[in-house]
């Protein structure tokens, strides 16, 4: 086969591969819980004679699924967790959650069954072309770090590329680096009093999640410009006013474009905590809950996925669809254009990194790495939103995907034809790790959590 009898291919099984994305869409489940949506993909590879390892590097939600023999060995990296708080109305375009349970606001449902379609169209090629392809079912993208995990147990050791895509709101191929990050729990325990009665006996944990912001506030101002600080309170230690609260926790995002930077800004934060528990009169329990490793490019491999992208096929769109594109846009600008991106971006690389993070990029460290964005929304659709969500379940979306799956099928075809390709591809990596070997940002004793244990 071709690369046109695999586009061929695609186009006849879509509709294959959108009941799977819509299926995903439903199940919606978060981080290392995505236990139906892994068993869908398993099952599906399985049928289609990959053979399947379920559980990699101790995750029940991760997995492998391999075929072919040989090299080049390509991998496929396919992500499917939802998040907190999105369910939404599919192809709806007013706010219209049908329930507070989480939603594909990040479309993680059609990454993951693009990948998938991608993964099968090549398996066909291998049928008799020497070479082979891995599709990683890779959990918890959002707030989990599941590649950093997978990577950090050396299951994309070998590789000679992978490849990937997003949904987005554009089509083009991520040419900028993302931000390495670090996730950390702070849990401070103090002693619990009557709040009006006797005050002078209790110590205040909330007091203390209370300073230690206070604190992270003001060393923004000394840390680089570069770096980003989030929080969350998950556990404010009940709702009792009238309780002086002895426990309470807060989660740090510290973000850095280096993330042999991030150590350092660690321990800075840590003693924000621990001065913190010291005003109090509490203790600190710090707990390193997950990092990820900042993107690094690959020049030849992001062109070759960009000489794919752009022989694949514009995608057109119903007047319906049009309708519900300028709907949607409607709810966060006046600006009222055609709502879809019809081109494909120039490829244009940056040593900018972005503002945003993924756990591709420790797949990144461990071998040449790409992956394009198809335009899945409208036009400036924000990430994580219930637009977003809508968006992920409709013909709309599905179409992208095929379009995605397609660009990476003729980026991975191109590398089994010419492996001398590799060269180029490899002595990109080499020069970009400069001497550096990969590190797992993440302590060798952590274990993957799901966010409602972070309590
Ligand atoms: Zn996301
Ligand atoms: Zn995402």
């Amino acid at each position: 086969m071709n690369k046109s009898d695999l586009y061929a291919l695609l186009d006849r099984r879509a509709d294959d591969f959108g009941e799977i994305a819509g299926a995903l869409w439903d199940y919606a489940e978060m981080a290392f819980r995505e236990t139906k949506s892994a068993a869908l993909l398993c099952d599906v590879l399985e049928r289609e004679g990959f053979t399947v390892e379920r559980g990699v590097a101790g995750i029940p939600t991760a997995f492998t699924a391999t075929y072919g023999a040989g090299s080049p060995h390509i991998g496929i990296l396919g992500e499917y967790d939802a998040l907190s708080g999105l369910a939404q109305t599919a192809g709806s375009a007013v706010q219209d959650p049908p329930t507070d349970q989480p939603g594909h606001g990040c479309g993680h449902n059609l990454l993951g069954s693009g990948a998938l379609a991608a993964a099968v169209a090549i398996k066909e090629y291998l049928a008799d072309h020497p070479g082979r392809v891995t599709y990683f079912g890779c959990p918890a993208e959002e707030g989990g770090s599941g590649k950093a995990f997978m990577a950090r147990d050396g299951v994309f050791d070998g590789l000679d590329a992978a490849l990937s895509w997003h949904p987005g709101a554009r089509n083009n191929i991520a040419a900028g680096s993302t931000l390495a990050n670090y996730q950390v729990l702070y849990r401070f325990h103090g002693v619990a009093s009557h709040a009006g009665g006797s005050p002078h006996l209790g110590r205040s944990a909330l007091d203390a999640v209370t300073l230690m912001n206070v604190g992270a506030q003001f060393l923004r101002e000394h840390i680089p410009t570069t770096a980003r600080l989030h929080y969350a309170v998950v556990d404010t230690g009940g709702f009792s006013p009238n309780v002086v609260q002895a426990r309470a926790a807060v989660l740090y995002l510290m973000r850095l474009p280096e993330v042999t930077d991030l150590p350092e800004l660690y321990e800075r934060v840590n003693d924000i905590a621990k001065g913190a528990a010291l005003m109090t009169g509490t203790t600190v329990e710090i707990e390193f809950v997950k990092g990820c490793s900042n993107m690094l490019l690959n020049t030849p491999l992001m062109k070759l996925m960009y000489d794919n992208l752009t022989a694949t096929d514009a995608l057109t769109y119903t007047a319906d669809e049009e309708a519900l594109g300028r709907e949607i846009r409607k709810t966060f600008t006046a600006d009222d254009v055609f709502p879809y991106a019809m081109d494909i971006d120039p490829l244009e690389e940056t040593e900018t990194p972005g503002t945003g993070s993924t756990d591709v990029g420790d797949v990144s460290w461990v071998c040449p790495t790409a992956y394009c964005y198809m335009a899945c929304k409208p036009l400036d659709t924000p990430g994580h939103s219930w637009q977003m969500t809508s968006m992920s379940k409709t013909q709309t979306a599905y179409r992208a995907m095929m379009r995605a799956a397609k660009t990476i099928v003729g980026t991975a075809v191109d590398l089994y034809e010419n492996p001398a390709l590799l060269d180029d591809i490899r002595a990109d990596f080499k020069k970009r790790l400069d001497g550096r070997t990969y590190t797992c940002p993440i302590p060798k004793d952590v274990v993957p959590r799901a966010l409602d244990d972070l309590k």
